[in-house]
């Protein structure tokens, strides 16, 4: 049994390693020449430390990550709207939650593969997957070709191959949003608490995720209707214009920052579809379905696909597509509810309209945290023997 995995993502490697474990006889192929680093920094939510755990590694992201403790809330202003205790979070969870560059979780998902002696091919670009009598067969941009048993694709939100053969459609929406994102280090200790900040104006935020006492990454997003350029020489000033009358500390983070660990991301995702799979191939993390950052679980989606594709196929090795309808059947509500949650959330976040958010800044102040926890934990874990 052949599994050909297309995208060498966190949802890629992870299903490698899940199934690598189970036995199976795995290939990844990935388009870039190294493993992908795109985007700054993840936070593995306790769902995701119990995936982490079960692929052997969340030693080792523990011993690069941050055991985050409170998400804190502001207004543009710097006043406190709220308060959410991420170690009561944890408690309920029974797992850790986790922050990280993902340029690390890459590495360690890497290293982890090469440990079970599994090949990554690079420089793989996915051309067309297309049915020659009935078998499946992968054309990469470099002449080669693969038919393996089952295809998983796994090559993200924006154009995803696998996506557009099973679905015929893999076009992404634009949500009206652009996020800035980086990555700070500084000489002192000054995110002691290690403490998530998110301050929310009005069309606009700025959140903060501290990896340590001395390094966090970052998110500056604004709506805007239009997607424009990419043109790395004016993100400061484009920053600062939009944040410099936020809290000082805010502004401190962005001009240290160096330019080179800033990118400027046009944010989509993708409607929920009823159906993840045609033939032998079975689409997992953001190729089926691609939360916004607003929901915070894309990466940890991603990673519960993988433990329960791996499930899946080990139960039911026999007869692929009653697996592949029981991976749909355990994932669907779940991912469709946070990529949902996710549109929510950005509408209230990223509203224009001045009462709207002075309202909205009054029901986070009036929010009862403690009840948020117990429903977000109730969300997070279904699916998974955890809570
Ligand atoms: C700005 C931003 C911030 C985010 N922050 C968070 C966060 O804090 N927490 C969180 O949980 N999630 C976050 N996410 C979401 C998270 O990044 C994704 O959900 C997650 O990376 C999904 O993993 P994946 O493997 O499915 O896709 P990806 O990680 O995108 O991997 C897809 C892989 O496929 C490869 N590929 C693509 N096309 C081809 C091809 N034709 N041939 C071969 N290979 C190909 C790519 O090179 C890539 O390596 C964020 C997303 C964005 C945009």
């Amino acid at each position: 049994m052949k599994i050909g995995i297309l995208g060498g993502g966190i949802g890629g490697l992870s299903a490698a390693i899940a199934l690598k474990q189970k036995g199976f006889d795995i290939d990844v192929y990935e388009r870039h020449s190294r493993p992908s680093e795109i985007g700054a920094g993840i936070v593995c939510w306790p769902n995701a430390c119990f995936v982490l755990e079960e692929l052997g590694i969340l030693d080792k992201i523990a011993a690069v990550s941050g055991a985050l403790t409170y998400m804190n809330r502001f207004s543009s202003s710097g006043d406190p709207i709220g308060s959410l205790d991420i170690n009561a979070l944890n408690q309920l969870m029974k797992y850790p939650s986790y922050s990280i560059i993902r340029k690390d979780l890459m590495h360690i998902l890497t290293q982890r593969l090469l440990e079970l002696n599994t090949n990554i091919h690079y420089q793989h670009n996915v051309d067309s997957l297309s049915n020659n009598n009935g078998k499946v067969s992968v054309q990469f941009s470099n002449g080669k070709n693969i038919e393996p048993d089952i295809i998983i694709g796994a090559d993200g939100r924006m154009n995803s191959l696998a996506r557009k053969y099973v679905n015929n459609d893999n076009t992404p929406i634009y949500q009206g949003f652009i996020n800035w994102i980086g990555i700070f280090d500084c000489e002192s200790d000054i995110f002691n608490d290690l403490c998530v900040a998110d301050y929310w104006g009005v069309g606009e935020r700025f959140g903060i995720v501290p990896i340590s006492k001395r390094k966090a990454y970052w998110a500056g997003g604004v709506v805007s209707k239009n997607i424009g350029d990419i043109n790395p020489d004016g993100f400061k000033s484009e920053l600062n214009e939009l944040f410099s009358r936020w809290p000082e500390f805010i502004t401190k983070i962005i001009n240290e920052t160096p330019l080179s660990r800033i990118n400027k991301i046009y944010v989509h995702d993708h409607d929920p579809i009823d159906n993840w799979h045609k033939d032998n191939v079975i689409l997992l993390g953001d190729a089926a379905h691609s939360p916004l950052p607003t929901s915070g679980q894309g990466a940890c989606q991603a990673l519960e696909d993988a433990w329960h594709i791996a499930n899946c196929l080990n139960e039911d090795i026999d007869d692929i597509p009653k697996a592949f309808k029981k991976f749909t059947a355990k994932r669907m509500s779940k991912t469709s509810g946070i990529t949902l949650g996710g549109r929510q959330l950005a509408s209230s976040i990223f509203n224009q309209d001045v009462a709207f958010c002075q309202q909205r800044n009054l029901a986070s102040k009036n929010t009862d945290y403690d009840m948020a926890i117990v429903g977000m934990a109730k969300g997070w874990s279904s699916g998974l023997p955890i809570c």
